[in-house]
Formats: C-alpha cells, sequence, structure tokens
C-alpha cells in the first residue's frame, strides 16, 4: 500500500489526469498502445507511472511482473521527475530511479524507471524483447525526437513479437505494453500511421481546466527581441498585479545577459537598498530582512551549451524582420489586467533606466532556465518565490512542455528558438533562430494560463505569425544525422532501414548518407548476395559506447601502446563539449563600451591560459588541447578554483570525468586486452602514443579530412602563408570552401596541408570546428 504525504494527496487532487485514472487502466489493459493526450501539467509524467504502480505492473507476484520504464527526451526530466515520483509515493530512489548518460540510480530492485530515451534504445541492442519491462511509458511524443520516433517504430515490432510470444504460451513471456504520451493532439504520426500500428490505438484526452489566456501580438516586429523582452518585463512589473513572469528566449548567452540586468534593477539587493536609503531619510525603524540568504549571483551558473551555442558569434541567419512595417491593432481586447500595449513606444534601453524603475518596490525573483544548468539550479523554479516577490524565470524551450513551472501568469514569446538544421550530401550542419511553429506558441502562451488567468506578450506581429510561422515544428530526424540510431538499428538486426516504421521516414539521401558514413567507417558492410548491408564486428563494438560512431571507433581503435586512457579522455570531451569559456560569456568581448583595466588583465590572462594548454603534441591540435585539459585539471585535484583559474566550466569537467569512468568500464568488458583501468590522473602520453593519437583520430574522422585549396589546385609545392586566417581548403564531400574557425589553435599558426575535422559549420563562412593536423611524421 502506499502512503503519501498529506501535501502529496492534496497537489494531486488538483491534476485532472486523476479523474480518468480508471480509463486509463481499463484502456492499457484492453490495448497493447494506448496514446494519451493532456496539456502540459496535467499531471501525465508524474500520474500515470503511479497508476500502473498501485494497479500492480512491476510487482513480482502480479499478472505484469515486469517493471514500468518511462522514456524522456531530457535527462533533466528523467531525473527531476523520478525525484517528483519517489516523493509522491514515499519511496525511495533505489524503486524509483532513473538513469540517464552519466549517471543512474537504477539497480535490482527498481520498479519504476525514468530514462532519457537514448538510454532505452541502447538497452534494446543488448535485450531486443525488452525482457525486464511490462510497460514503456514514451513521454513527450509531440516534441517528435529523434530517438523517441525510433523509439516508437522499434516498440511497434517489440510488442507484436512479445504478443506473438505470449500466445504461444512461451514460457515466461508476457506481453509488453506501450504508452505514448503527448502534450498535443497532434498525434496522427502515429495513430493513423498503419505501417507502425495496423489497428490505430484508443486515444485517451485529458480535460484540463486552462484558464484564459489573453494573446498580445506586438505592432511591429524588432528584430532586438532581448530589449523588447526586458521592456516588457519590466512594464509587467511595474504595473501588473503580482504573478510570475516566463519569458521565453533562445539560448544560454541571451539568457544569462536577460538574467543579469534584471538582477541589477530589481534584484533583491538593489531593491532592498533603495527602501532602506528612503526609510533612512524618512527616519523611519530599519526595513526587517525579509530575504535573509541573498541570492547567488547568476553568473556563476553560467555555462555554454557547446553543442548548440558555438554558432552564437557568427548568426547571420536572424530570422527576418518581416513584419517590420506592418502596423495593425492588437490581436484581442484585453482586459483590465493587460497592458496597454497600443498606448506607448516602449523606449527602455539599457541606460535609460526613466524613472520609472525608482517607484518599484517589490524585488524580482529571477532564475534562469535552460537544459545545461545543473539539476539542482533547475529545480530552484519548483520553489515558492521568497514572500514579497515576483517570480522571474527566464528559459530556452524547456519550459515549453517538459517542465511546468508554477505560478506563472504571464508569458513573454520572443517566437524564436535555436535550430539545428543539417545537410544530408555534405555533412555540413547550420544552427539558426528560425521563429517557433504556431504549436509551439500555443504551448507558450498556455503556460499562463494555470493557475488562472493570465497573459501572453507576443514579441512578434499577429500578421507575421499567421503568414509565417509553420503550423508545427518538423521532426528533429529530418533535421540530424542519423548515423548513430542507423547503427543502433543494424545492431538490433534491423538491416533494411527503408521498411523501418518510422513515423516520419526521411528521405532516401539521409538513410543512403549514413549508410555510406557507418560503411566508410567500417561498421557496416554488404555481403554478397544481400540486399541490405549489416553489422560488422567492429561496428559491433563501437556501438557498445554510448557515443556517436566515429568517437566509438576511436575506441574500438585505440588499445594499442596504452593509449587506450587517452582515447577515452579525447572521446569524452569531444562528446561533452569544449570546456573552455568563450570570450563574450567572459564579458570580454568588447561589446561594453569602454574596456575596464580589469577586463584587460582578465583578456590577457584569458589568452595566456588557453595558450598554456596548447603545448601538448607541439600545439597543432585542439583534440590534444582538450586532452591537455583535462590532464591539468585532474592533477590540480579537479577543483573549481582551478576552473576559475583556467576559465573552464566545472559542470563539463565533472561530465567529462563521469564518462572516462564510464567508458572505461564499458571498455574493460568489451576490450579487456587493452587494461583500461580508470585512472583519472593521466600523465602525459608519449610521443610514441601522441604518434598513435593521430592515427586513431585520422581513423574516427576518416571522411572528415580537409586539403588546403592550394595544395589540391597546384599540387604539394602550394603557396606559402603565415597564418591559416582566410586559407580556404576543400573537404570531402563539401562543395563550397572551406575554413578553420577563430576558436582553433591552428588560426594564428600557418595552415597545416592536410586536418581533419570534428565539425563543419555553415555559419557566415563554412568553418572546420576542432582541427588535427595529421600529416605529422
Ligand atoms: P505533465 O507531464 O502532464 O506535463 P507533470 O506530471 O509533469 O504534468 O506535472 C504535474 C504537476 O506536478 C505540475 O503541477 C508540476 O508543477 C508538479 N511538479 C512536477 N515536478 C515537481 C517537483 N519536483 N516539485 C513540485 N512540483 C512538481
Ligand atoms: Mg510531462
Amino acid at each position: 500500500s502506499i502512503s503519501r504525504s498529506d501535501d502529496v494527496r492534496a497537489a494531486r487532487m488538483q491534476l485532472p489526469i486523476l479523474a480518468e485514472e480508471q480509463r486509463i487502466l481499463e484502456a492499457v489493459l484492453l490495448h497493447p498502445v494506448v496514446v494519451i493526450c493532456g496539456q502540459t501539467g496535467s499531471g501525465k509524467t508524474t500520474q500515470v507511472p503511479q497508476f500502473l504502480y498501485e494497479a500492480g505492473y512491476g510487482h513480482t507476484d502480479s499478472q505484469n511482473p515486469g517493471i514500468i520504464g518511462i522514456t524522456q527526451p531530457r535527462r533533466v526530466a528523467a531525473i527531476s521527475m523520478a525525484a517528483r515520483v519517489a516523493e509522491e509515493l514515499s519511496l525511495p530512489p533505489t524503486i524509483v530511479s532513473h538513469q540517464v548518460r552519466y549517471e543512474a540510480t537504477a539497480g535490482s530492485s527498481t520498479v519504476v524507471k525514468f530514462m532519457t530515451d537514448g538510454v532505452l534504445l541502447r538497452e534494446m541492442a543488448a535485450d531486443f524483447l525488452l525482457s525486464r519491462y511490462s510497460v514503456i511509458i514514451v513521454d513527450e511524443a509531440h516534441e517528435r525526437n529523434l530517438n523517441t520516433d525510433i523509439l516508437i517504430g522499434t516498440l511497434s515490432r517489440v510488442i507484436k513479437l512479445r504478443a506473438e510470444m505470449w500466445l504461444q504460451g512461451k514460457a515466461g513471456a508476457k506481453p509488453l505494453r506501450l504508452i505514448i504520451m503527448s502534450a498535443t493532439l497532434r498525434v496522427s504520426d502515429f495513430v493513423e500511421n498503419t505501417i507502425l500500428f495496423n489497428i490505430p490505438p484508443p486515444i485517451i484526452e485529458i480535460e484540463t481546466r486552462q484558464h484564459p489566456v489573453t494573446i498580445h501580438f506586438d505592432r511591429r516586429t524588432r528584430s532586438d527581441y532581448v530589449t523588447q523582452a526586458l521592456a516588457k518585463a519590466v512594464k509587467i512589473h511595474s504595473r501588473l498585479p503580482p504573478g510570475g513572469i516566463l519569458i521565453f528566449l533562445t539560448g544560454q548567452q541571451e539568457i544569462v545577459g536577460l538574467c543579469r540586468k534584471l538582477e541589477r534593477r530589481f534584484g533583491y539587493q538593489v531593491i532592498h537598498k533603495k527602501l532602506e536609503r528612503r526609510r533612512r531619510e524618512t527616519t523611519l525603524p530599519p526595513l526587517p530582512n525579509l530575504f535573509p540568504q541573498p541570492k547567488e549571483e547568476i553568473l556563476s551558473s553560467s555555462r555554454a551549451d557547446w553543442d548548440v551555442e558555438v554558432e552564437e558569434m557568427e548568426f547571420n541567419n536572424q530570422a527576418p524582420d518581416l513584419g517590420a512595417d506592418i502596423d495593425e491593432g492588437r490581436e484581442q481586447n484585453s482586459d483590465n489586467d493587460a497592458l496597454d500595449t497600443d498606448e506607448e513606444e516602449i523606449v527602455d534601453s539599457d541606460n535609460n533606466y526613466g524613472t520609472r524603475d525608482n517607484d518599484i518596490e517589490v524585488p524580482m525573483h529571477v532564475l534562469p532556465l535552460y537544459s545545461l544548468l545543473s539539476s539542482e539550479k533547475q529545480m530552484a523554479v519548483f520553489k515558492p518565490p521568497p514572500e514579497g516577490s515576483r517570480l522571474v524565470v527566464v528559459a530556452t524551450n524547456v519550459a515549453e512542455t517538459s517542465l511546468t513551472i508554477p505560478g506563472i501568469r504571464y508569458v513573454i514569446d520572443c517566437g524564436r528558438a535555436k535550430e539545428r538544421n543539417y545537410d544530408a550530401a555534405s555533412g555540413v550542419q547550420t544552427f539558426q533562430i528560425s521563429w517557433i511553429s504556431k504549436a509551439s506558441a500555443a504551448q507558450r502562451a498556455g503556460r499562463a494560463g494555470r493557475t488562472g488567468p493570465g497573459h501572453c506578450y507576443r514579441l512578434y506581429s499577429s500578421s507575421l505569425f499567421e503568414h509565417y510561422f509553420d503550423e508545427h515544428s518538423k521532426p528533429e530526424i529530418l533535421r540530424t544525422p542519423i548515423e548513430g540510431v542507423v547503427l543502433q538499428m543494424k545492431c538490433m538486426h534491423i538491416d533494411a532501414i527503408v521498411n523501418f516504421p518510422f513515423p516520419t521516414p526521411p528521405d532516401r539521401t539521409r538513410l543512403q548518407r549514413a549508410e555510406l558514413v557507418l560503411t566508410r567507417l567500417g561498421a557496416i558492410e554488404k555481403s554478397l548476395g544481400k540486399r541490405s548491408s549489416q553489422i560488422t564486428d567492429l561496428g559491433l563494438l563501437m556501438s557498445a559506447f554510448p557515443v556517436e560512431p566515429r568517437l566509438g571507433k576511436m575506441l574500438a581503435n585505440g588499445t594499442q601502446h596504452g593509449c587506450l586512457p587517452y582515447v577515452i579522455a579525447v572521446v569524452a570531451v569531444l562528446t561533452v563539449g569544449d570546456p573552455f569559456l568563450r570570450e563574450e560569456e567572459l564579458g570580454l568581448d568588447g561589446q561594453d563600451n569602454e574596456e575596464s583595466e580589469d577586463q584587460r588583465r582578465r583578456r590577457a590572462l584569458f589568452f595566456e591560459k588557453q595558450k598554456l594548454h596548447s603545448q601538448l603534441g607541439g600545439g597543432r591540435s585542439d583534440a590534444f588541447r582538450l586532452l591537455s585539459i583535462i590532464g591539468a585539471f585532474e592533477y590540480a585535484g579537479g577543483s573549481t578554483e582551478f576552473c576559475r583559474e583556467h576559465f573552464i566550466r566545472p559542470k563539463a569537467m565533472e561530465e567529462i570525468r563521469k564518462l572516462r569512468r564510464q567508458l572505461s568500464a564499458i571498455a574493460s568488458s568489451v576490450l579487456p586486452q587493452a587494461d583500461p583501468q580508470f585512472v583519472a590522473k593521466l600523465p602525459p602520453p608519449n610521443a610514441l602514443q601522441l604518434k598513435v593519437l593521430r592515427q586513431v583520430l585520422a581513423a574516427g574522422f576518416i571522411d572528415q579530412v580537409a586539403v588546403r585549396k592550394d595544395i589540391v589546385e597546384k599540387g604539394p609545392s602550394g603557396n606559402k602563408y603565415a597564418s591559416s586566417r582566410n586559407v580556404a581548403y576543400r573537404a570531402v564531400d563539401v562543395e563550397e570552401d572551406v575554413f578553420i574557425h577563430p576558436s582553433s589553435i591552428l588560426y594564428h599558426q600557418p595552415p597545416p596541408e592536410y586536418i581533419v575535422y570534428r565539425e563543419i559549420v555553415r555559419g557566415t563562412r563554412t568553418w572546420l570546428k576542432i582541427v588535427t593536423v595529421v600529416n605529422v611524421a
């Protein structure tokens, strides 16, 4: 039996999904696949696993002894939802557990397991029938993540197989049930896709008491949306009744910047000081200290999302300012609560504080929220703000559907999101800020109507919205490289990828590209008389590691001369991302008008530290620079002090260490001859090991080679250059000239003839990132 605390019981009573418990359990009993649609915050993620648990799923003596698995697209969600459900059920994390790439509480006594979709996919490579599970809940299916889509495709087959085995009376065989959960009603790609499910699964719709949200469009769409967001927040804060404000921006840098600005003007300390001063002037007794613990400086949590943010310095694909000249009225009449947007133009630039600030006596409780923030800091949004303050959360898409922040009454939506795109023919990636879809805009607005009537301020015009916003966002499978999942499918012996029941099939060129890359890497091959390629022994070994195929190949190849610990370190850092802070993040990008003495000193120090780690292996490799920083960090005892001094992100270093440990553990079972004992402190590699490392890198990036253009054109004599800046290269499969990115240590050196690169990204130019010289004797 279950003991829930009074608080939990009261909170559950508020959740609309509670009324549907019987209907859901019945549907799950009668149908192998059930779809549940319900607005964000209706209780799907926290409650459905509890319904199943209470109905006996996962109990060894029941009809359905297998565990209850729930997949999430995001690590944070897997961790925080497991913690929440454990708390609601008053059960320990050994029973209600999580498992993500870097950590797990799951073990042999786990009954309810939250995991990322990638974790479950990997489990299927080892146990395709998922025999330990009785039910799998695929959450956030509306997001259409790559892994989620693939999971739904593979699970559709597993369900059939498990049902057949059960009908045939195989010993111990039980059917597997699948629950697909979505925050929107757009599920036709799953429900009406007869290749996926020949009998359409029933849809259970959760009615939500959504309060009305008034939408306010801006009359004009401007490109300086961060400034507009600031102005809007100030206006709401100074004029409108209490209630949290949720601001949607596109990335960490914008978020940290805006948080800092709000904090500087309306942070607790600022307001408190002002009020104190006023009291003193009027000789009133001092103000009681309402907030005994001043908030931590927001900057300290700053860590860039390397994967996505790399491009920030070179965005040239600003979303078009199409609505700029269109004048129009407000979309809907606002009630008394609303800001009168027509009333005046907001000119509230950063330096022009105006007199309005002076009247504000309520402090803001400002919290950033983005995916790479530590989970502990992310959880801060669930806590009530200090009494007498206004909660202001500045977030990315994370707050759109996967986390529900209590108490939000106002939403400010910039209408944009950062999107990764990928050209299948060349492998070139682009990162751009694009308009969100109408569906996303509706989700964002909905965040304001959870606790009462709310308002959503859209920082764009209604005509822009009508004409330039897509109805729905594009599934990820159409936007990213898929060789990783194709390799996993081959591991599961799903060889004819074209026949796979994708919810949205990628076009053939993408599938072909993935197979081409895997063939070049030696992970798959076509044997005589077979129509589709199959996994090789090397491919199998590569796929044992939870990293992308190229990096898996480096591990599989890196066993000579005691090299494996170094290969593991390089792979870990390439997976986690560049741990160095960038100039902009240090406020050293020259954006501030005058640079102080202090900033000048920091800048000099920054470059000095960068140089310090550029020496390994002759200073001709970004990969070695990254290896060097890991070595130095661990020798210094892995302290945050070291991170501060060397301008690196502590959280990234922590993840790198966790991944090294994990890869070492896997290697000791699949590559025992290489003796990959995990030791945090690595001695510097010797010359031979560096040579092997270069070869291993070259083998992993065998088709990501670039040759200096003059060498291609004129032969080995080539030109003489002093620096790599503006020197064109030619890369395999890529039509246009490509260049070494300014963040590379090679940028300031004479350009090598041949390099391999980690990534190719189109921005102001087509850049090669994380490069390594390979033709060194
Ligand atoms: P859905 O999955 O339908 O979006 P959830 O099950 O995630 O809904 O959320 C249900 C409720 O539980 C929400 O009101 C949310 O704020 C609350 N909640 C979720 N996690 C926590 C937490 N860690 N602490 C407090 N409340 C939480
Ligand atoms: Mg949810």
